[in-house]
């Protein structure tokens, strides 16, 4: 949900401001002075007067007068609506040779060779570097070296600095994640962690990253972080290189070969200063820990979830830099590491350049000494659903955004001996991008024998997860193609009703959501398929903006009217510093249900009356009555409370309330409420991956079918079943398609969706709504609020 914040006023966006004016359009520093911000945050241990986020616009509208080098752009907003700074600072003689380096920029992805040979024959070339700041909210450090570093060369003249200025461009995003910093958490206002949304950028503020990384391709990329400390003896902080798993999409090698110089290089500037701080765990300090030096597992670069993760497919050589602690020495030492980068790639920009060009150049030519051959497919079809185009059109988008190349067939054809129409999209993986269109179009693979563990998720299948068809093509094809720039697909209805709108996808859904919003009559049948009575007229303007393409049929009589439904979700504050419900509210959103969060707490007071429906995805602990000082006040305060809830729940079931638990811990929270009678089994704590399920197929699981996809997360399934419909199961065999989960025979065959026979209560073991990964499933909680 949206917080709005009185006197927040809209931002303006500075188009491409001349350079000459350093400051084109000021940030107004009004915009933040009536909002509370938070002094420091429960889930740091130390907390010092770090810079309010009220405070950042002011102070660089200070810096920007007195220097010439300095550009302030606001390039968007976040999700409540702040504004997003970007700094720009280079020395005078490079803003006039700004074009040039813009055209280096284009060259290297269009023409790699050619930037190659220009870049030897020109010494005096810029390079892009990119520092983000504090992208989680509590980690105030990364912004507050931000501004340290954006003032030292705004202004100073020291050899230091402008030998640096001599070589680089420094862009700042300077507080990647102001809705955090405002309100002292780790999310955006959303609740979702920015630091994981980079295959899906369901965010604006991702979405701003995105863009400024596809703009400059930055040759260094550096994410500031907290807090990490003695993860070895008298190891203090953390700067990637990571351990293995390496994700196999990466030209690793290229990468390698200076990114873990370059971590030495900080680490030798944090120690040169050591003396300056003032703690003595930064006195006693014997170095930093680096992952892949330091471990063979547990911190590992294989989801591209992570920004840095993400830059490095963009030929970046990306770092995760984790400050030891909250403090004035934390913030020295983030300084510290971001000077020993910037000297690094001052004195290796050629040849670091020169292999960041190189992957563009093995993706273009095809041509991949590191990888097996074969592993990179030929290129990937996407066959576009006529009814329905609405997930391949995101797709498309998608993939454009990302600086991937897609173009259309323009005649049928046909490629590893299967037909495609004329209309079909193609990604040619002879392109600079190959290895992020790869990892975002692959199938992944099963990692479990590979690592002991994972960080996060190891599997993400856009295809497989956002439900749509991608075949990769082993050998080569031809066919007339045309390049696609944007998707603007419009929907249509023809003949004169009753309509059928397919449960086909999260668009559908959102449709049907705004015709019953509307007052449409609209009926669903048990397999999950919508029927619209009315005129083509009074639905026509929703239709075009769904992209569906809508035709008449006949209503079955079996046909169920659907309600305007009213549904709760229970809201976690930010329980262990995540906030477990963030995905479920985003998917409800997306399929346009009206949505209340509730706390634990509310619902123990005020019950569930006047609620249809209520959701509860996230941890077991949110009914816990033994939880941590930093937990408290997210969930109960005393038992009482626990009592109150599970009261107000039981008589809310008994009068026909509809109860859905998706996950493990919702599962057993179910069990602790006494919802269900089944056992709740679960999988390692971070086991995770995509799963073949058989989904029964009707009323839940309408839509779904025998071997379909499905995602876990903390898997779960259900035993002593007795008094439960079964919906769907594991497969029988080898159902785990791709990801992390050790001793995942145990779940062969085992139900993983049951409802219970006596009461609404529907039990989901698989993540149906995690983060915006899982768009294909969503349709699991919109099936579920309409079945009775
Ligand atoms: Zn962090």
């Amino acid at each position: 949900m949206k917080k709005t914040i009185s006197g927040l006023l809209a931002v303006s966006l500075l188009a491409s401001a001349p350079w000459s004016s350093a400051l084109a359009q000021a940030p107004n520093p009004n915009y933040v002075t009536p909002i509370e911000e938070k002094d420091g945050s429960k889930f740091n241990t130390e907390n010092y007067d770090f810079a309010k986020f009220s405070e950042i616009g002011v102070k660089l509208q200070e810096i920007a007068k007195s220097s010439k080098r300095i550009k302030v752009e606001v390039t968007g907003e976040s999700a409540d609506g702040f504004p997003l700074y970007v700094v720009t600072i280079a020395d005078t003689k490079s803003q006039s040779k700004f074009g040039e380096n813009k055209a280096l920029r284009e060259q290297m992805i269009k023409n790699p060779e050619k930037a190659q040979e220009w870049i030897k024959k020109n010494k005096d070339f810029k390079v892009p570097i990119m520092i983000n700041g504090s992208i989680h909210g509590t980690e105030f450090i990364g912004s507050d070296a931000v501004l340290q570093l954006i003032e030292r060369f705004a202004k100073d003249n020291d050899n230091e600095t402008k030998k640096i200025l001599d070589n680089n461009i420094l862009i700042f995003n300077v507080v990647a994640n102001p809705d955090g910093r405002v309100d002292a958490t780790r999310f955006n206002g959303e609740g979702i962690d920015l630091n994981r949304d980079f295959i899906t950028q369901s965010q604006p503020e991702t979405r701003q990253m995105v863009d400024l990384i596809t703009e400059w391709n930055p040759m260094v990329f550096l994410d500031t972080h907290g807090y990490v400390k003695n993860y070895a003896p008298n190891k203090q902080g953390l700067i990637e290189p990571c351990t293995p798993p390496h994700n196999p999409n990466y030209e690793y090698d290229l990468y390698n070969k200076w990114a873990y110089g370059q971590a030495e290089a900080m680490e030798s500037s944090i120690m040169k200063n050591k003396a300056q701080f003032k703690g003595d765990l930064y006195k006693n300090m014997t170095g930093t820990y680096v992952p892949q030096r330091d471990d063979e597992a547990g911190w590992d670069d294989y989801p591209p979830i992570f920004t840095p993760m993400y830059a490095m497919y963009h030929g970046a050589y990306g770092h995760t830099l984790e400050a030891p602690t909250n403090d004035e020495d934390g913030v020295k030492w983030m300084y510290d590491a971001i000077m020993g980068a910037l000297n690094y790639s001052t004195t290796n920009k050629q040849e670091m350049l020169n292999d960041q060009i190189e992957i563009f150049k093995r993706g273009i030519n095809f041509d991949h000494p590191y990888h097996e051959e074969g592993f990179f497919p030929e290129a990937y079809v996407l066959p576009v659903d006529e009814k329905d185009p609405t997930v391949t059109e995101k797709a498309v988008n998608h993939l454009i955004n990302n600086d991937i190349d897609v173009v259309l067939a323009t005649k049928d054809f046909t490629a590893d001996g299967v037909k495609y129409a004329k209309g079909s999209y193609i990604v040619n993986l002879n392109q600079a991008k190959a290895g992020l269109a790869n990892t975002m179009l692959w199938d992944g693979e099963d990692i479990t024998d590979d690592t002991p563990s994972m960080y996060d998720i190891s599997a993400w299948s856009l295809p497989e997860l956002w439900g749509f068809k991608a075949n990769p093509v082993k050998t080569k094809f031809s066919v007339s193609t045309a390049k696609v720039k944007e998707v603007d697909g419009q929907g249509s209805v023809t003949g004169k009703g009753p309509f059928v709108i397919p449960n086909s996808s999260v668009q559908a859904v959102e449709l049907v959501n705004t015709l019953i919003q509307q007052g449409v009559n609209v009926r669903r049948d048990n397999k999950g398929n919508f029927y619209v009575s009315g005129s083509a007229k009074a639905i026509s303007s929703a239709v075009k903006a769904s992209g569906l393409q809508i035709e008449s049929g006949v209503t079955p009589v079996d046909a169920k009217k659907l309600t305007k439904l009213k549904v709760a979700l229970l809201e976690d504050g930010g329980m262990n510093k995540q906030q477990t419900h963030a995905g479920m509210n985003l998917a409800l959103e997306r399929l346009g249900f009206e949505v209340t969060e509730l706390t634990p707490v509310e619902v123990a007071k005020s019950g569930l009356k006047g609620y249809d429906a209520f959701i509860y995805n996230g941890t077991e602990n949110l009914i816990s009555t033994k939880l941590s000082a930093a937990n408290l006040e997210f969930g109960f305060q005393n038992a009482d409370q626990f009592t109150a809830f599970k009261k107000n729940v039981d008589s809310f079931v008994k009068d026909g309330g509809k109860f859905i638990a998706a996950g493990a811990g919702a599962s057993r929270a179910a069990k602790t409420l006494g919802l269900t009678n089944a056992t709740v089994q679960i999988g390692d704590p971070n086991s995770n991956g995509i799963v073949n399920v058989d989904y029964d197929g009707t009323g839940v699981t309408a839509g779904y079918g025998q071997d379909d996809i499905g995602f876990v997360y903390r898997p779960t399934w259900y035993g002593g079943v007795e008094e439960n419909e079964i919906l769907a199961t594991y497969d029988e065999s080898d159902f785990f398609l791709a990801g992390h989960w050790k001793g995942n025979e145990k779940a062969t065959s085992q139900p993983v969706i049951i409802r219970e026979n006596d009461a609404d209560v529907t039990l989901i073991g698989l993540e149906p709504a995690f983060r915006d990964h899982t768009d294909y499933l969503f349709r699991l909680i919109s099936n579920a609020l309409y079945t009775n």
